[in-house]
């Protein structure tokens, strides 16, 4: 019997993951189909995806542009609506099979929550998501069927390593990190680093506000948090390691010692191609890993004192209720405040640091206690880079 095409939904279509996911579907036409696709701002290039995917719907995030998007796709019998709270509403459509999530920071969060309480199949590759509600998330998972398969290379490492391993007790696992950009760099170099030497990553090409997460280690320290949640661990069960050759996307230590670790060229496809098709494994070209080009993998601990980040984010796993929601919004603000040259690169922890210590903590928190917590903390961050 012939499998009926599975319909996807695409958050995030313009961006890096969405357009590698698209290029992934270009090569399978036969098993997905593009359902929904919405972009944030990127209007010209959503409207080129629709008029190639004819999807049955798009959104743009911009209101402002919805006028031209709507009369761009006037011919084609593609419904078009605009606005963040459209993004959360489509999600819930009876025809959404699978859904990738590749929305950035916390605007991924609600639409998140909706998939989740229709029960869907979720793609997740905006790990803010867990970031900043993860007990809840996994609450509501249980609670309404639904299934999140990671898209965070690290997270589908581990994810491909349990393969199999349903009743084996995880004893730790190791998160490899490439260190990013200013790895080995001293407290003073590091304080005048520029945005433009923090976006140049030197193994991943991904977009901006991810890059510079990667060069403060907070994506990693993120990347902890959310496996945490994915995984069912404990804080002390998650170690990070910096692998600098990215070849070892992460690895799993069961109890019996033994460890499994999950290896390829650095290239996000492999993980978007694996959470699209899961169980399954599909054929690609993309290209492989020959050993002898890699002659040395090492390894070294981070350093946590001159990239607090990753310090910081173990400090709110280990606090819980909001702070982890906090964490994030504060993350985003600094960041946005460097990417604009309003503060130095080591000032972003200073403030994160300030943010986590004085928002209101909520010990469980609602899913209105963390859209509160996220205004409140977006707040205090605000005002403390003012003065
Ligand atoms: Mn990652």
């Amino acid at each position: 019997m012939e499998q009926r095409k599975k319909n996807i939904a695409i958050l995030g279509c313009t961006g890096s993951i969405g357009l590698q996911t698209l290029e992934i579907i270009d090569q399978y036409p036969d098993q997905i189909n593009v359902e929904i696709l919405t972009a944030n701002q990127n209007k010209d290039l959503l409207i080129q995806q629709a008029i190639k995917y004819k999807p049955n719907v798009v959104v743009i995030g911009k209101e402002e542009y919805y006028t031209e998007v709507n009369d761009s796709l006037f011919s084609y019998d593609i419904k078009v609506y605009a606005g963040e709270a459209s993004i959360a509403q489509v999600v819930e459509m009876d025809s959404v099979d699978i859904i990738m999530n590749a929305l950035v920071g916390y605007s991924g969060f609600l639409p998140t929550i909706s998939a989740v309480k229709k029960g869907k199949l979720i793609a997740l590759a905006n790990k803010e998501s867990l970031v900043v509600g993860g007990a809840l998330i996994k609450q509501l998972v249980k609670e309404y069927r639904s299934h999140i398969i990671p898209v965070d290379s690290e997270h589908s490492a581990i994810f491909q390593c349990l393969a199999g391993e349903a009743h084996n007790n995880i004893e730790k696992i190791y998160l490899t990190a490439s260190g990013g950009p200013f790895r080995g760099m001293d407290h003073n170099s590091l304080a005048n680093v520029s945005k433009e030497e923090a976006l140049k990553h030197p193994n991943w090409n991904m977009g901006p506000k991810i890059t510079i997460d990667s060069a403060t280690l907070m994506n990693k320290g993120f990347e902890v948090i959310e496996a945490r949640w994915l995984f069912g661990l404990k804080g002390d069960q998650i170690e990070v390691i910096i692998h600098p050759q990215s070849i070892i996307h992460s690895i799993v230590q069961f109890e019996d010692g033994s460890m499994k670790a999950q290896m390829n060229l650095p290239n996000m496809k492999g993980p978007i191609a694996y959470a699209l098709f899961y169980p399954e494994r599909i054929k690609t070209d993309l290209p492989r890993l020959n050993f002898l080009d890699y002659p040395k993998l090492t390894f070294e601990i981070p350093d946590l004192k001159n990239f607090r980040n990753l310090a910081l984010a173990y400090e709110a796993l280990e606090s819980g209720g909001n702070i982890p929601c906090a964490l994030n919004a504060a993350n985003e603000i600094a960041v946005d405040a460097f990417l604009s040259n309003r503060v130095g690169f080591l000032e972003m922890s200073d403030i994160i640091e300030k943010c986590i210590h004085e928002i209101t903590f909520i010990h469980q928190p609602s899913l209105e206690d963390l859209v509160r917590t996220d205004e409140e903390a977006r707040g205090r961050t605000t005002k403390y880079i003012r003065n």
